[in-house]
């Protein structure tokens, strides 16, 4: 006789805490610049100013829906 293992019941995994805020459009954050910098644009951007994080780094939120 073979004992077969009883059906194992898979552990439960980790709780998902995803953050989803609502009313976010985008795939990514936007955040208020905390200091001015540089768009991959060539563009500066204020301090202050509503920034999201592309492929290139910090810049204009239109130029991140921009990028492909
Ligand atoms: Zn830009």
């Amino acid at each position: 006789m073979t004992a077969s293992p009883a059906g194992r019941a898979p552990k439960k995994a980790a709780a998902r805490a995803k953050k989803s805020g609502p009313g976010t459009s985008g795939p990514g954050p936007v955040i208020k610049a905390k200091f001015p910098g540089r768009c991959h644009c060539q563009k500066p951007y204020a301090a202050g100013e509503k920034i999201a994080k592309n492929p290139h780094g910090w810049g204009h939120v239109e130029c991140r829906d921009a990028v492909g």
